[in-house]
């Protein structure tokens, strides 16, 4: 059956993670969280003690890198992997959300991973969220959708969830580095986060994580239709 990508680009922390779930199981399609691949890069580059505004130190760390994915056998989500050990939760810390944007504005960085970004949508059937999605990695994506909210809605979400996961942080902090990461993405030379052209905006500041899967199912069936593939 032939099969579409979708590409889900926007601010941080609106959600885009939760829809490309949703979309992917009902679908039947693959995940990725492109966001998770870059904090992998910068918890590995934080670990090895590398000055991360220092592009060659960085390239130099890439080569040594394997990152993948693995679903977790109980909920059913995708965890990333760095080189073979599940680093799920390390690359969600603060240290990581501080350092992760200075990381993914150098170009060595960005080749690196938009490489096996598109390995992994060679074959279409692909969900993939991130910033340049549907600019850069995808161009093609048969479905792009741009997301966004207000910040103290993004911020509010983030927070309860970093709470969750037991990550001590204060809503304020949460909210800085929300403001900041969006700046620092949005302003960038290679790949800076906006919406494409051909996208379709979906602001979710008061839509449940229902309707915003209705609203991006029925798009991707459109999507589908306008490219012949019948359901
Ligand atoms: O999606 P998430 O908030 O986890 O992404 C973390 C950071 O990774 C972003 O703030 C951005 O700096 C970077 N990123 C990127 N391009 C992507 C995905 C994420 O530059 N496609």
């Amino acid at each position: 059956m032939k099969r579409i990508n979708i590409a889900i680009d926007g601010h941080s922390s609106c959600g885009k993670g939760t829809l490309a779930r949703h979309l992917a199981q009902q679908l039947g399609y693959v995940m990725i969280d492109s966001g998770a691949m870059y904090r992998a890069v910068t918890l590995a580059a934080l670990r090895a003690g590398a000055d991360i505004t220092n592009e060659k130190e960085m390239e130099a760390l890439l080569p040594g890198l394997q990152i993948g994915f693995q679903i977790h056998p109980d909920n059913g989500r995708s965890e990333l992997l760095l080189n073979g050990v599940n680093e799920e939760k390390s690359i969600r810390t603060m240290e990581v959300a501080a350092a992760v944007s200075p990381v993914s504005k150098h170009s060595a960085v960005r080749r690196f991973l938009v490489d096996m970004q598109r390995q992994m949508g060679r074959d279409k059937g692909v969900v993939m969220d991130g910033r340049d999605i549907g600019t850069v990695v995808f161009p093609d994506a048969e479905l792009k959708i741009f997301m966004t909210a207000s910040p103290e809605i993004r911020a509010g979400r983030r927070f309860r969830e970093l709470q969750q996961t037991g990550i001590v942080t204060t809503l304020d902090e949460v909210l800085e580095n929300l403001n900041s990461r969006d700046q620092q993405d949005s302003s960038r030379a290679d790949s800076p986060l906006r919406m494409a052209e051909d996208a379709r905006l979906l602001d979710n500041s008061s839509l449940g994580i229902e309707e915003q899967a209705g609203i991006a199912l029925t798009w991707a069936r459109e999507a589908m239709e306008g490219n012949g593939i019948v359901r």
